[in-house]
């Protein structure tokens, strides 16, 4: 029942002879009354229920009691006796119990309530927090049976909870801090100290009087737990409204370590437990909604606390816990003047001497968080360019999916298993009915190999037509038809059974923007081409392109040129391959495949890159015909490919691209980077072309816009520049003029606008 104001004066009188005004104050779940007595003594007093609990609310009141016996006293609430000499009164009413407590009132005004405070503030809180937990390690108080929700050990809890937040990037960003709790908190947990403790230090709790902080109230969420969640809840809810979260909570944590000296352990722990505070309480916000609470105290934080997920998530781990443990005087973990010369001569000795590394000053990543990824120095970065990570690194939806299936099975694929049958049927139900047959592989190359011995076999023919440029992989076939790679540095003389088509680049070409039959005149070389194999008695096996040309430099092709090349080629009786390895999964946002953009259905698709979301995992999938022809008597067996562990994370990739909308990012998101890109063009003459579709686009720089002069030197600045901000991007095209933007699908607006903003400046230096 709701008591009135009138009723709550009578109870004040009989149980505790205390007379005077009573004004009903906000309550979380219990009902607040201010009290003021004749001599203009104020009170707070509280009504609970059983649904709080006599032992709760006992444990609230020997707490407080076992506060008031240390020096500072006079910063908590001191119990008020009633009559009988109790702290607590039983007050039954309607056949039900009701709790009152009279507790002394602190003045002060909220930390909520104020704003901009200076430094001090910050290490005085810490200093005050610190000598809580410190007057509270002695404490004790008979064990209660309660699982509360907002014990941050109990964090992995708040899961359960996900799908009530509506908001894709939100969900999945609390899906992510979750997932991190498991792995990097939750197992440490039983090696750290426990203690009671007050466990919603939140900024209503927290009493700020003449820049000092003169209180804590409220006990309601008291629990024995690890103590380092005191701090790690104090520091959440004191940053949720700063523009520098991090050097507020370092102060906070100095402050407390001064007076209660933490452990390096705990002291590591801080950031993901911080991350997790705010994931129960983003969870609880989007379950109250759900269930149309009305109760506003239950979404005080709930803006807030996004906003400062979205800071935490842009913020590398390890930027925060080096900055917890200069506050605590700790050793650093972070050497930001390591120029990895040991490592970079081990790789040189170890690993194969022709692999290269990206940028000038090599970058060491050492964790990865959707869109961002973080290096060993603390810095964080915008991945712009990884269309592997196809739904976000460690996205938390295909890490569980892949932990919860090789801690069950891993096994090759001569046996039956489910899941390979599953994934099997949800991939081809995405594609064109008559693509209905699947062969898994470990990587792009190997698709790519495969996908040509089928049409070898099927035509019975060997020789391949291919665009000039491209690059469809490093196996030894696959090398041979990658124009990108037998025309480069270390190449060979083009395989007399390896045809190059020229790329149909409506920039540079032949045929250009505007010219609306372009399709069909770039089309005519490939036509061209089979003349002159059966001018020699031969035939064409297949024609493989990628559907937006890739290491080609992010070209997108002209309308109908797929069309006619298929034409041509079937008419030869070659097999038409599209190599989807870097644009399918949905990033062209218009369509899921990038062959669909091009009005075709091709005879073998090639999946690569996306497919397991950086697991190993790739596919060709073929019509029921060509598979037929392939089942000549020889096995085809793939030790890793199909297992069940490959299937699994395969699939959570499709269910997360479906659940979160991702596809429909790609559109929005990537058409306003387009324009965003578009915009730069029109101020930058450096930029000579913006193209692409979705979230796979290409800006090509020139010196020169009349003449196309690659601006290679140029380039290479821009790309340095850009990841000195922290923005990761690429270069690409057979001119090496190409800046490659294929980021994961996760990708924001907001990123969009950052990357345009960042690339805006950057350019201002040129041209
Ligand atoms: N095809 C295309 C279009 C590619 O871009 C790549 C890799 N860059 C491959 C095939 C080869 O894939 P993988 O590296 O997985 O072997």
């Amino acid at each position: 029942m709701i008591f009135t104001q009138q009723s709550i004066k009578a109870l004040a009188k009989e149980y505790y002879g205390l007379s005077g005004e009573v004004t009903a104050l906000n309550g979380f779940d219990e009902q607040n009354f201010l009290l003021k007595d004749s001599d203009g003594k104020k009170y707070i007093l509280k009504v609970a229920t059983d649904e709080q609990g006599y032992e709760f609310l006992d444990l609230q009141v020997k707490i407080l009691q076992h506060l008031s016996l240390y020096p500072n006293a006079e910063n908590f609430q001191k119990p008020v006796l009633n009559k009988n000499g109790d702290a607590l009164t039983i007050h039954q009413e309607d056949g039900k119990n009701y709790y009152i407590r009279i507790l002394s009132y602190l003045e002060g005004t909220f930390w909520a309530d104020g704003e901009n405070y200076p430094d001090e503030l910050f290490l005085d809180f810490g200093f005050f927090l610190g000598k809580m937990d410190c007057e509270l390690q002695n404490f004790n108080h008979v064990p209660l049976q309660r699982r509360l929700l907002w014990d941050l050990s109990n964090s992995a809890d708040a899961n359960a909870k996900l799908h009530y937040i509506k908001d894709h990037e939100q969900r999945r960003i609390a899906a992510y801090f979750l997932l991190q709790f498991e792995m990097e908190v939750l197992p440490l947990i039983p090696s750290l100290r426990h203690a009671y403790i007050h466990n919603d230090v939140n900024d209503y709790n927290v009493l700020v009087s003449e820049n000092k902080v003169s209180g804590v109230i409220d006990f309601g969420d008291t629990i024995y737990t690890a103590l380092i969640h005191n701090l790690a809840i104090a520091c959440t809810y004191a940053i949720l409204h700063n523009d520098d979260p991090l050097k507020a909570a370092s102060l906070i944590v100095k402050g407390y370590h001064q007076s209660y000296p933490l452990t390096e352990q705990e002291v590591d722990l801080l950031y993901y437990l911080i991350a997790a505070r705010l994931c129960i309480s983003v969870t609880q916000s989007a379950y109250n909604t759900a269930k149309q609470t009305d109760n506003a105290h239950h979404f005080l934080s709930e803006a807030p606390a996004w906003k400062l997920l979205q800071q935490l998530i842009k913020m590398n781990p390890l930027k925060a816990q080096e900055s917890f443990r200069k506050a605590c005087g700790f050793a650093s973990v972070v050497n930001e003047n390591d120029d990895y010369i040991s490592l970079l001569e081990d790789r040189k000795k170890y690993i194969g001497r022709n692999l290269s590394i990206s940028y000038a000053k090599p970058l060491k990543i050492v964790r990865g968080a959707l869109q961002y990824l973080y290096d060993d120095k603390g810095n964080t970065f915008v991945d712009g360019v990884n269309n592997v990570s196809h739904v976000g690194h460690c996205h938390p939806t295909v890490v569980r999916a892949m932990q919860k299936q090789i801690a069950k099975l891993n096994t090759n694929t001569r046996y039956l298993n489910d899941n390979m049958i599953d994934y099997a049927k949800a991939i081809t139900s995405l594609l064109p009915a008559k693509l209905s047959v699947c062969y898994f592989t470990n990587s792009g190359s190997e698709a790519n190999d495969l996908a040509i011995r089928m049409s070898r076999h099927f035509t019975q023919q060997q020789d391949l037509i291919v665009l000039d440029h491209a690059y469809h992989g490093n196996s030894t076939v696959a090398i041979e038809m990658s124009p990108y790679k037998f025309d480069g540095k270390g190449g060979f003389v083009q395989k007399p059974y390896i045809h190059k088509t020229v790329s149909p680049d409506m920039y540079r070409g032949q045929f250009q923007y505007g010219d609306e039959d372009a399709g069909k005149k770039y089309a005519t070389s490939v036509q061209e081409i089979i003349e002159q194999l059966h001018t020699n008695s031969k035939g064409v096996a297949a024609f493989i392109c990628e559907t937006i040309l890739g290491v080609g430099g992010q070209i997108p092709l002209p309308e109908n040129y797929l069309k006619e090349v298929y034409t041509h080629v079937r008419k030869a009786g070659g097999v038409c391959i599209a190599d989807e390895v870097q644009v399918g999964f949905g990033r062209m946002g218009e369509a899921y495949w990038g062959f669909e953009l091009q009005g075709v259905e091709p005879d073998i698709v090639v999946l690569g890159k996306p497919t397991g979301n950086g697991h190993p995992l790739a596919a060709v999938i073929v019509t029921n015909e060509i598979a037929d022809s392939f089942n000549n008597g020889m096995e085809y067996f793939n030790t890793f490919g199909g297992n069940p562990v490959s299937m699994a994370t395969g699939h959570a990739v499709l269910k997360v691209i479906e659940d979160e909308g991702l596809q429909k990012n790609a559109l929005e998101t990537g058409n306003h980077l387009m324009q965003l890109l578009k915009d730069l063009m029109q101020k930058y003459k450096i930029i000579g072309d913006v193209r692409g579709y979705g979230l796979f686009i290409g800006a090509e720089l020139v010196t020169n816009r009349e003449t196309k002069e690659p601006a290679v030197k140029e380039i290479d600045i821009i790309v340095e520049k850009m990841r000195e901000r922290g923005f990761l991007l690429s270069t690409d095209g057979p001119l090496h003029n190409v800046i490659k933007i294929k980021p994961p699908m996760v990708f924001s607006k907001q990123n969009a606008e950052a990357l345009a903003k960042n690339l805006d400046e950057v350019l201002k230096e040129f041209y």
